[in-house]
This record gives C-alpha cells, sequence and structure tokens, in this order.
C-alpha cells in the first residue's frame, strides 16, 4: 500500500501491489521510486534526494546490454527457455558496480543501457557500427562470446 498523501490526495490508499510487481519481481515498484524521487527532488524541488542513491531497474534489455559489453561475468538465464535473461537474478550484482562508479546516478545508467538497448542493441542484428558503446564493447569489438546474450529472444546458439 501506498499513501497517497504523497501524491496529494490525502487519506486514500491505493494498492501497488498489483501494478508495482511483475510477478514476483519488483521491477515496476523500484521505476517508481527512481520517478518520485526525480520529480520531488528535480521537478517540483521539495525534497533534496542525491540520485547516486536511486536504483538500478534491470529489465532484460539492460541486462543484455551489460553482458554483451562484458561487465558482468555471470549471467543468469531460465533453465527451460535458456535465450531469455533472468535480469531479477542480475540486478543486484549489476547495481553493485554502477554504485561502485562514484557520482553515477543508476536511474541515468539504467535508463541509458535500455535506450541502447532500444536503438542499437537488438537482440538478432545489433547495429554496433553506430552505437555509442562500441569502443568500450567487447561484443561490439567482434566477440562472438558475449555477442551471443539475448535477452527475450532465441538466435544463433544458446547461450552456454
Ligand atoms: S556495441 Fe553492439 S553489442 Fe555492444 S552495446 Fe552497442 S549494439 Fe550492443
Amino acid at each position: 500500500m501506498i499513501c497517497c498523501e504523497v501524491l496529494g490526495c490525502v487519506d486514500e490508499f491505493v494498492s501497488i501491489s498489483e501494478g508495482g510487481w511483475v510477478g514476483n519481481d519488483p521491477k515496476a515498484a523500484r521505476m517508481l521510486t527512481n520517478w518520485l524521487a526525480w520529480m520531488f527532488s528535480e521537478v517540483w524541488n521539495k525534497v533534496k534526494v542525491n540520485l547516486t542513491e536511486t536504483l538500478m531497474i534491470v529489465d532484460g534489455h539492460v541486462g543484455k546490454v551489460f553482458c554483451r559489453i562484458g561487465a558482468m561475468k555471470e549471467v543468469s538465464y531460465e533453465s527451460d527457455r535458456p535465450f531469455i535473461i533472468l535480469a531479477k537474478e542480475m540486478r543486484s550484482n549489476i547495481e553493485i558496480l554502477v554504485k561502485s562508479i562514484p557520482q553515477v546516478a543508476p536511474m541515468f545508467v539504467d535508463e541509458g543501457a535500455f535506450q541502447v538497448a532500444m536503438n542499437w542493441c537488438f537482440e538478432a542484428k545489433p547495429n554496433c557500427q553506430e552505437c555509442p558503446l562500441q569502443d568500450i564493447c567487447l561484443a561490439g569489438r567482434g566477440s562472438s562470446d558475449h555477442l551471443r546474450w539475448s535477452a527475450y529472444q532465441k538466435f544463433g546458439s544458446v547461450p552456454r
């Protein structure tokens, strides 16, 4: 439950249990937390939020970009569909990695990685030539061992 006072409608409560959670994955709840932090701090200037304390959301697309770049040593996949990244199992390691970088706002890194996935790092045919991460990406520099990771679709050989 979340108090609607924070949203301006005092004395009412709204359940976020169905909308805020995807199955048993708190992805949407993390997204809402970041959104509230951003709105109250940067837009409405009501409270001061240190954006370095925001959260990584990490869906499969974000997980795939981190794997292809070579930032993650361990990649988790569904056992019966071994081409679908288990983002919730990789989230904490990705978040620890991102938060170890000084002055970085995790919510921006998450959104940046997601945008890379949407615009360049496609499942089957990533556009590495035009991707802004190519210089630091092992897959983009030719490593088929890293390019094989996918988020939700099966293509090529099944990851080991
Ligand atoms: S360089 Fe290629 S593999 Fe690496 S993140 Fe960009 S599109 Fe994906």
